[in-house]
C-alpha cells in the first residue's frame, strides 16, 4: 500500500480530498507522521498545518484551526473548524486578525476574552505561517 485516502472536512464543506503518501499533523500532544496502513488512531489537533505529502515527492499544506484526526489503515479523516489550503489563504484578512488579536490581549480582559484572542491570535499566526510556508 503506497497511499491512502485523506480527506479534510468542515462545517463549511469539504476542503481536501485525495491520495497521499504522508501525512505530517499538529497534535495536541505532538507532531505526527502518518504512513498509508497506519493502525486506527484518534488524536485531537492543535492549530497548526497538516501537510500532505504526495507520491510524486510534491506537497501540500492546509492550516486546519484545531479538530481531530482519524487514522484508518486506508484513509485518514481530518475534522476541524475551519481549514484552509495554503493558496486559498487570504493572507491580509489573517494579518487584519491577527492585529485585532494583539490588540485585545493588550487590554485588560476578563479570562474568556483573553483566551478567545489568544485562539484567534493563533488562528492567525498559522495562516501566515502556512501561506509563507514558514512551517
Ligand atoms: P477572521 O477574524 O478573519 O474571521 P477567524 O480566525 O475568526 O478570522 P474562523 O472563525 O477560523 O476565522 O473562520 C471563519 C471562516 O473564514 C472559515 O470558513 C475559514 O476557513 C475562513 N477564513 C478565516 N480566515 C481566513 C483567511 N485568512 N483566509 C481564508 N479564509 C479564511
Amino acid at each position: 500500500m503506497k497511499t491512502v485516502q485523506v480527506n479534510i472536512v468542515t462545517p463549511d464543506g469539504p476542503v481536501y480530498d485525495s491520495e497521499v503518501a504522508m501525512v505530517i499533523a499538529k497534535t495536541v500532544s505532538g507532531e505526527i507522521g502518518v504512513l498509508p496502513g497506519h493502525i486506527p488512531l484518534v488524536a485531537p489537533l492543535a492549530i497548526g498545518a497538516v501537510t500532505l505529502k504526495k507520491e510524486d515527492g510534491t506537497q501540500e499544506v492546509v492550516a486546519v484551526s484545531g479538530g481531530f484526526i482519524e487514522v484508518r489503515p486506508e484513509q485518514i479523516s481530518v475534522l476541524a473548524p475551519s481549514a484552509e489550503l495554503a493558496a486559498n489563504i487570504d493572507v491580509a484578512r489573517a494579518k487584519e486578525a491577527m492585529a485585532r488579536a494583539e490588540e485585545r490581549l493588550q487590554k485588560k480582559q476578563d479570562d474568556i476574552d483573553f483566551k478567545r484572542a489568544e485562539l484567534a491570535l493563533k488562528r492567525a499566526i498559522n495562516r501566515i505561517s502556512v501561506h509563507e510556508g514558514n512551517l
